[in-house]
């Protein structure tokens, strides 16, 4: 465990208010995908969610070891894509006439298709 790996691991305890401290980033990034869950309409709602708060609590993604491995393991097991990835994803669907609540111009109620 880097110390650097501590100081992602507390202020992610502050901003979450946690009261059981992670001992590892995986278990943070376990967290983030149950937090992602909560209120999200759709699995892609939930999915950008979890993306977005990984990239705001990991940070940069080669920093240090650790979290080169976090980011590896929220990959494997949760399907994370970075804003890249995530934002060609967006594109090659909204071509298909999805948008990024993974829903279409008759089902989507946030506005997506409305100008
Ligand atoms: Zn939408």
């Amino acid at each position: 465990m880097t110390d650097y790996s501590m100081v992602i691991l507390k202020r992610a305890r502050q901003t979450l208010g946690l009261g059981e401290p992670f001992t590892t980033l995986e278990e943070l990034v376990d967290q983030l995908f149950i937090n992602a869950g909560d209120r999200a309409q759709t699995e892609e709602i939930r999915h950008s969610k979890f993306c977005e708060s990984v990239w705001s609590h990991l940070g940069e993604e080669d920093s240090t070891e650790s979290v080169r491995l976090a980011y590896a393991y929220a990959r494997a097991t949760y399907g994370y894509l970075s804003q890249d990835e995530l934002d060609q994803a967006t594109a090659d669907d909204w071509e298909e006439g999805i948008c990024s609540h993974g829903l279409t111009s008759w089902t989507c109620p946030c506005g997506c298709f409305e100008y």
